[in-house]
């Protein structure tokens, strides 16, 4: 090779050495540039590290400063909790899961008498070993074991029921336990000695008043009846003595003793019941009996007074209903007596209505019979309700010198309901009238056996005449029950006006104003239709039958009516030959107030004689005594009627009793002396005082009266005011000459004033 090119191979080897080092140079340069950002970027995470320690640092002495003041504050929460729980009365301890004991106060360790082994630690199973080897626990009827056992699984309950625990001395303790959540317990045990002594001391004054109160009833039942047995007497021999042939005067005695042991025997009869009812000594005495009846003799009881005062009373007795039931027929008759007598005393117009209707369950063999009272009344107060059937309660005190009675009656009815295992209940709008009805299930021998009667078919549409709406609505009821086709009226005239061809059978109410039943058949015959059948519905059968017109009807239902007689008498009218009603039952004729002619046979006038007097017994006893007289003798049955009376009638002479309801003796005669101012006329009139009281002289003279007598009436004193008042143009009171008696003196009596 030439050295030149020898030089050249030189010159370019030498030109590559350069650019190498050139290019090595250049990295190395760019590496240090890295290093050196790579340094600054260290040297400020450094300090960064540094500044983050230095906080942490700060942070953790801060946290440690806290935690020292933390558990400062939770060691004096711990020493105040501890000191409120051993100054506290009342045990208590805490125990682990495991049912070890960690703590317990003083009073909860006082209780195991010095016990060095209750102290922490000990497990509750060895405390009920305690309690019960050291008898510091009576554990009653239980024995020692089966008292921890039960002890033992009520405290592995998840909650256990608080529990009194009695201890030796009789101290009471109550124990109450709650589990927390890691099972650990807390346990407090409460003295309730006290409250245990205090309820123990009020059960037994409780049971010390409820005997004193039930040994007071008795003696009040015992005393009742032993005033009852005497009275009895008294009344019997009283009635025996009537039937001896007395003279009028020894009758007048009688006839007194008898009817004022009667009003006696009433208010005692009250108070033995009541008494008997509080002392537990009412004892039922169940026997088969007849519901219907019992219903229909609490009408018949009722009726004279219900009719004296103008009422309707009726009985509704479902037609389906079972009557043989097994109860106390004594009582089931009391309580309707006293429901039913209630709702006469205190309606003045309209009705009173028992209404019986039942369910009955023929698999049981029994009916729950409801039976409703219902009047027309004065009602009650809805404030009062509850009232009235407390004892002596009645819903108005100043009402109760209007209507008589002891405020007894509902309390009697109430229990003796609630002793059947009934309920009794009302409703009632005042000024409109009340419902009174109970409700009990007795049972019945012969649940839904009745059997309607067979009809005739050829009867068509029955005409119903009578002239209370809730009668009508009972006939239209049970008869469509039948399967007959009604049409009710109020009156006679109507029913003349309604009767065509379609009616098959007149079923009317005896007793009706303007045209009664008995005229109604006579005008149903005038008219021509001769043999449409008639039943007459009569509470007096015996009247009904002395009637001439009594032929004209095919049949007599007497009222109340079984469903018996009713369906007898349905059965027996029809085409055919017309069958006559059986002879009434003696028990539905009533007495019947023998009827007064208002002349003589000489064609004189008789003398009218006003009597206003309230009491029944009473009117019978002056009517009694007046038999032999030849007046013309009427009563009023209250001051209002006899002021009516006196306008329509104008006695010659009054009898005035002076304690009379609605309108009393004194009233009646200011406003009679009212009506004399203004018309002219003088009637004497002659008080009938009671008492003492009411015979208070000035102010029965200052009320009008011209003179009194007190009660028991002496006739020879009514003979002689009659004798005193007789007119001269009327028949003479005493055919044979005045009586021997009038104006004799009679020994001992304090009888007449004069004004
Ligand atoms: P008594 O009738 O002897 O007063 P009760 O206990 O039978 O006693 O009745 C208490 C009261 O309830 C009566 O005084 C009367 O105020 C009221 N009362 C009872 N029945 C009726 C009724 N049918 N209508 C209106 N008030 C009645």
């Amino acid at each position: 090779m030439s050295l030149a090119n020898k030089l050249a191979e030189e010159r370019r080897a030498r030109l590559a050495a350069e650019r190498l080092l050139e290019l090595k140079q250049a990295e190395l340069s760019a590496a240090n540039r890295k290093l050196g950002r790579h340094a600054l970027a260290l040297t400020r995470q450094i300090g960064e590290t540094q500044a983050e320690v230095a906080t942490v640092r700060h942070e953790n002495e801060r946290v440690k400063s806290d935690l020292t003041v933390a558990q400062d504050k939770i060691q004096i929460a711990e020493r105040r909790l501890w000191h409120s729980i051993r100054t506290i009365q009342d045990g208590f301890a805490f125990f682990d899961g495991d049912g070890l004991m960690i703590g317990a106060n003083t009073a909860y360790v006082a209780a195991f008498d010095g016990l060095e082994e209750i102290a922490p630690g000990v497990s509750y199973t060895r405390i009920l070993q305690l309690l019960t080897d050291e008898g510091l626990v009576n554990t009653g009827d239980l024995k020692p074991a089966d008292w921890r056992a039960m002890m033992s699984d009520r405290w592995q309950q998840p909650s256990p029921e608080p529990i009194v625990v009695r201890w030796w001395n009789d101290e009471y303790i109550k124990l109450i336990d709650h589990r927390g959540p890691g099972g650990d317990v807390v346990s407090l045990a409460m003295s309730i000695t006290a409250s245990v002594t205090y309820e123990q001391n009020l059960k037994a004054a409780r049971a010390r008043a409820e005997s004193a109160n039930r040994a007071k009833s008795a003696f009040l039942a015992n005393m009742s009846h032993e005033i009852r047995t005497p009275m009895n007497g008294v009344v019997g021999m009283a009635e025996l003595l009537l039937d001896t042939g007395l003279d009028e005067e020894q009758l007048l005695y009688a006839s007194t003793i008898k009817s004022s042991g009667e009003a006696l025997l009433v208010i005692i009869n009250d108070v033995l019941d009541y008494s008997k009812i509080e002392a537990d000594k009412l004892v039922l005495h169940p026997a088969e009996f007849d519901l219907e009846r019992c219903v229909h003799e609490v009408v018949l009881l009722l009726q004279a007074t219900a009719r004296d005062k103008g009422l309707a009373i009726l009985a509704d007795y479902d037609l389906f209903l079972p009557t043989r039931f097994v109860g106390d027929p004594g009582r089931v008759r009391q309580v309707l007596t006293n429901l039913a007598g209630n709702a006469v005393k205190f309606t003045r117009a309209g009705h009173v209505l028992i209404r019986v209707t039942g369910v009955p369950d023929a698999d049981k063999g029994s009916c729950e019979v409801h039976v409703a009272v219902e009047d027309t009344g004065i009602g009650i107060a809805a404030d009062k309700i509850e009232h009235i059937f407390g004892e002596f309660n009645q819903a108005d005190s100043a009402q109760s010198r209007e209507f008589e009675g002891t405020g007894l009656g509902l309390a009697i009815t109430r229990r003796l309901v609630e002793l059947m295992g009934g309920r009794v209940w009302v409703e009632s709008t005042p000024g409109k009238g009340s419902c009174f009805g109970f409700k009990v299930v007795l049972p019945s021998p012969d649940c839904g056996a009745v059997e309607p009667p067979a009809l005739s078919a050829e009867l068509g549409r029955v005409l119903v005449v009578a002239e209370q709406q809730a009668t009508r609505e009972i006939f239209t009821r049970q008869l469509g029950q039948l399967g007959m086709d009604v049409i009710a009226v109020a009156s006679g005239p109507e029913a003349l006006e309604r009767i065509d061809a379609s009616i098959g059978l007149i079923v009317a109410k005896h007793a009706m104003r303007g045209m009664d039943g008995l005229e109604l058949a006579e005008a149903v015959r005038d008219a021509g239709w001769c043999d449409l059948p008639f039943l007459l519905v009569s509470s007096n059968p015996a009247s009904a039958q002395d009637d001439p017109a009594y032929p004209l009807v095919q049949g007599l239902l007497p009222y109340p009516y079984s469903r018996a007689n009713l369906f007898a008498r349905l059965a027996e009218i029809g085409p055919g030959p017309v069958m006559r009603a059986d002879p009434p039952d003696p028990l539905l004729t009533e007495a019947v107030p023998e009827a007064v002619p208002d002349t003589a046979p000489s064609g004189k006038r008789l003398m009218r004689v006003l009597a206003a007097e309230d009491n029944r017994t009473n009117q019978l006893v002056l009517a009694k005594m007046l038999k032999s007289c030849r007046i013309d003798l009427r009563f009023a049955a209250n001051g209002k009627e006899a002021v009516e009376l006196f306008t329509a009638w104008r006695p010659e002479l009054v009898f005035m009793d002076i304690s009379m309801p609605r309108m009393d003796g004194k009233a009646a005669t200011r406003e009679i002396r009212q009506i004399e101012a203004c018309e002219g006329g003088h009637v004497p009139i002659v008080a009938l005082t009671a008492h003492a009281m009411e015979g208070d002289g000035e102010a029965i003279l200052a009320a009008g009266l011209d003179r009194f007598l007190t009660k028991p009436l002496r006739k020879a004193l009514i003979l002689e005011q009659i004798a005193i008042a007789a007119p001269s143009d009327a028949e003479p009171p005493f055919p044979g000459g005045p009586p021997e008696e009038a104006g004799a003196e009679v020994p001992g009596l304090e009888a007449t004033g004069s004004g």
